[in-house]
């Protein structure tokens, strides 16, 4: 065991508390939790988030640590503290912000993302990366989610902490997102080794459906059957819930979601002046490509004669477009 990262995490777990602690019960807190309870949070979805609030004060945290016999200067490594310009000590890295503790695997605190409350920027102020906190490995909820995850054998991708929390409250217990970065190959393989289906939700807008196209072929590399929950109007998971409720979010959303190669057509098609000939052209051939690389038979027919039928190209020649690709495939 390594001293300095049981002193991390010790110091992590301890953080949360007081975090949580100061939003519930604190003069200090009560702006952020009136903030949540906009955002359509229970208290009890607060606690099983362990959500608090970091105050603005510069030291609230580092006195904390330092009446408790923290060394400083390895907080400051962790990403709890920063160490003020002039070297005369440490302030407290996250002010005024809602925290969101991030678990490891055992759920065990290792790191925080604290949101403004307003229009603050940034939005997210992470920890940073430090030996107890990889991004690229690390899923917010995955501690919460893996038994429902390994039961079903499948996992529900968000894009944002709020996302998680939310469909959380919908019931949906098999969520998990990324860091607010990029999904990585390390992530992928990770998840398969717990699910064997992966449904992305990412938001609804051009930037969610850009990353749903990028996790697509990671997560079938990793060998996993991927499908995606999409949402109406650029909105997110959260807004969905907050603006249907979220029985239509799990009836409408959740429960419907498009194979990957549907998603894929879909994308295409919105990429596409279908309107214009050469527009047109282009998505049929760029179709024809995405149909080729569908393994079975019939299912490639299936997706073939949706074509046919909305686009008025005959069956034979599309057959023959989707044969042209396969043969360069091999
Ligand atoms: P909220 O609902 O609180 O407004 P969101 O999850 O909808 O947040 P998005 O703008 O959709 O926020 O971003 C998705 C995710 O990307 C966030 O949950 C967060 O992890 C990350 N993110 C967004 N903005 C930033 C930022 N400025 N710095 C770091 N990470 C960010
Ligand atoms: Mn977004
Ligand atoms: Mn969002
Ligand atoms: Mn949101």
């Amino acid at each position: 065991a390594d001293p300095n990262r049981d002193k991390q995490i010790e110091a992590h777990e301890l953080a949360a508390k007081l975090y949580h602690y100061l939003l519930m019960n604190t003069e200090q807190g009560r702006s952020a939790l009136s903030y949540l309870r906009d955002r359509g949070m229970s208290d009890r979805l607060i606690d099983q988030f362990s959500i608090g609030y970091a105050p603005e004060s510069w030291d609230t945290l580092a006195r904390f640590l330092e009446s408790r016999q923290f060394a400083l200067p390895l907080m400051e490594k962790g990403g709890l503290l920063s160490a003020k310009q002039d070297g005369s000590g440490y302030v407290d890295r996250f002010r005024g912000r809602v925290m969101f503790p991030i678990w490891n695997r055992d759920g065990k605190v290792i790191a925080f993302a604290g949101r403004a409350l307003g229009d603050g920027q940034p939005k997210y102020l992470n920890s940073p990366e430090s030996p107890l906190f990889t991004k690229s490995r690390t899923l917010y909820n995955f501690n919460n989610a893996r038994p429902d995850i390994r039961k079903r054998r499948k996992v529900v991708l968000f894009e944002g902490y709020m996302d998680v929390i939310k469909s959380w409250s919908a019931g949906v217990h098999n969520g998990i997102a990324t860091m607010g970065t990029a999904l990585t190959d390390e992530h992928a393989v990770i998840l398969s080794r717990s699910a064997e289906e992966v449904i992305i939700c990412y938001d609804g807008d051009n930037a969610g459906r850009a990353a749903a196209m990028k996790a697509i072929p990671m997560f079938e590399k990793a060998g996993m059957t991927v499908s995606v929950a999409m949402l109406p109007g650029g909105m997110d998971p959260d807004e969905t819930i907050d603006a249907y409720g979220p029985d239509a979010f799990l009836r409408d959303v959740m429960d419907h979601p498009v194979s990957a190669v549907k998603f894929k057509l879909i994308y295409s098609r919105k990429n596409h002046m279908l309107e214009e000939d050469e527009g047109l052209r282009k998505y049929l051939l760029e179709a024809a490509r995405i149909i080729a690389e569908v393994p079975s038979a019939m299912e490639r027919e299936v997706y073939m004669k949706e074509l046919h039928r909305e686009f008025e190209v005959s069956l034979d020649s599309l057959k023959q477009d989707v044969h042209a690709v396969r043969e360069t495939m091999q």
